[in-house]
């Protein structure tokens, strides 16, 4: 009998641990240990903001599926991985020993990266339910005395999708109050152009979002390290080279979204050879780590290196569709492992991503996520807006019926198909 373990039940942890279950043996036990008892949909956050979701629509429940599963289901924080001795240790005491361990625990948000940042400061955050609800109560008073908005991602960050879709749906929402001729917007964010999303573009992700800005009167500015933030002003310096500054910008603000730096988490820091400086795990072309074989990793959490042809740091997103992808490769070799046979599975980490405006929105396909790519392809539309709702449903609904997680590779063939887009 062997004791697998996933720590981190999110968007990867969940699918990872469904399908484990129905890939071990029968005497095999998979243990799930996180530190809340529910699941949140973190790609409807945006919409929490906006009031357009509540807590009870996005988060489901993960007790009951996980016990129809077979699944042993620990609601406990890690504080500390050894892995030397297999156990990780957690915040209850509680000890809990491995044979195989996927960590799937996500970001730690870094907010402390920048003076003022983040919702504890001067910036609201849709990178946790709390924070999106917060966010929420902050946009409603906020539209009683609407004033400037920004919204953006800071350096260092390496998700970006989320923050385009924050300013658009922010904007349909203003319009849908009347109130939109009240408020300045401005876009600021790291990249290099925009719709570089971390991934150097997707097909024309430049021309389609910034067409969408110029549309909405969005303004922005790229290339931005944000230097600090107070109760209502931003203080910017765009970049023209690593160490010049082109202009110092101080932009006012009753609103501000901006997405943080990510980081790993505190029980994986300082672990040599499993972990970068940031805390992010490293992985093999197989999602297990090389000093320690037993060790997946999948997600967030893992280390991939910048693109590094921007001025400030700008990371590499993770997203839904290559996640389920290491979450199928860790689950199959271990599987594999388990019955003698080699972990030789690999990810295929491609993306496709439903950037949501409210009433349109831009997708984009890219196989591989890294260019140079077999499909690299954008486009705009009312359908992304549909494709997204409907996606958010049938997503929940597989996690709460324990389904496993060919989501994301099943609306990829879908919109390839409906598209006719080869790949
Ligand atoms: C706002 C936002 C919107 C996004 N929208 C999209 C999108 O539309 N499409 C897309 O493809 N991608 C999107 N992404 C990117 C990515 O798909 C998500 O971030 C996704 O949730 C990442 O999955 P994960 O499993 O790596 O981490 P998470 O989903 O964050 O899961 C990590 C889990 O580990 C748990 N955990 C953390 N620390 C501990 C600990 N110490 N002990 C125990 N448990 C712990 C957490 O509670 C959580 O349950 C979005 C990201 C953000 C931030």
């Amino acid at each position: 009998m062997a004791k697998i373990v996933i720590l981190g039940a999110g968007l990867g942890g969940v699918g990872c641990a469904y399908e484990m279950k129905e890939k071990a043996r029968r005497e095999d036990e998979v243990i799930v240990i996180n530190d809340i008892d529910y699941y949140q949909f973190v790609p409807s956050h945006p919409w929490v903001l906006v009031g357009w979701r509540t807590r009870e629509k996005v988060t489901i429940d993960l007790v009951a599926p996980m016990k129809k599963k077979g699944i042993t289901f620990i609601v406990d924080a890690a504080t500390k991985l050894d892995p030397d001795t297999k156990t990780i240790h957690c915040q209850s005491g509680r000890m809990v020993e491995y044979d195989y361990l996927v960590i799937a625990t996500g970001p730690t948000l870094a907010y402390g990266a920048i003076e003022g940042l983040g919702p504890n400061a001067h910036t609201q955050s849709v990178c946790h339910i709390d924070h999106a609800l917060q966010a929420n109560d902050a946009f409603e008073k906020f539209c009683k005395n609407p004033g400037p908005i920004i919204v953006g991602a800071v350096q260092g960050a390496s998700c970006y999708g989320p923050a385009y879709e924050t300013v658009m749906i922010i904007d349909t929402e203003l319009k849908r109050r009347k109130i939109r001729d009240k408020v300045k917007m401005t876009f600021v964010t790291a990249e290099p152009y925009i719709g570089h999303l971390g991934l150097d573009g997707v097909g024309d992700t430049k021309g389609l979002l910034e067409s969408e800005m110029r549309n909405r009167h969005i303004s922005w500015i790229t290339n931005a390290k944000v230097t600090k933030i107070t109760a209502g002003k931003m203080y910017i310096d765009e970049m023209a080279t690593t160490k010049k500054v082109k202009q110092k910008h101080e932009l006012d603000m009753s609103f501000s979204m901006m997405l943080p730096p990510f980081k790993g988490i505190n029980a994986l820091q300082n672990l040599d050879g499993l972990v970068n400086p940031a805390g992010f795990v490293f992985v093999n072309k197989n999602q297990y780590n090389d000093k320690y074989p037993e060790i997946y990793a999948i997600g967030v959490c893992i280390a991939i290196p910048p693109m590094g042809n921007s001025l400030v740091p700008v990371g590499v997103p993770k997203t839904g569709y290559m996640i389920e992808s290491m979450a199928m490769a860790a689950t199959d070799n271990i599987a594999r492992v388990l019955r003698g046979g080699e972990a030789d599975q690999e990810a295929t980490w491609n993306a496709i991503c439903l950037a949501d405006f409210g009433d349109g929105g831009v997708a984009f396909i890219a196989k591989p996520q890294i260019p140079p790519r077999n499909v690299n392809t954008a486009f705009s539309g009312k359908t992304v807006h549909l494709g997204k709702i409907a996606f958010e449903k049938v997503f929940l609904n597989r996690l709460k019926r324990g389904k496993s997680s060919s989501a994301f590779e099943n609306i990829a063939t879908k919109i390839l198909k409906v598209n006719k887009i080869k790949g």
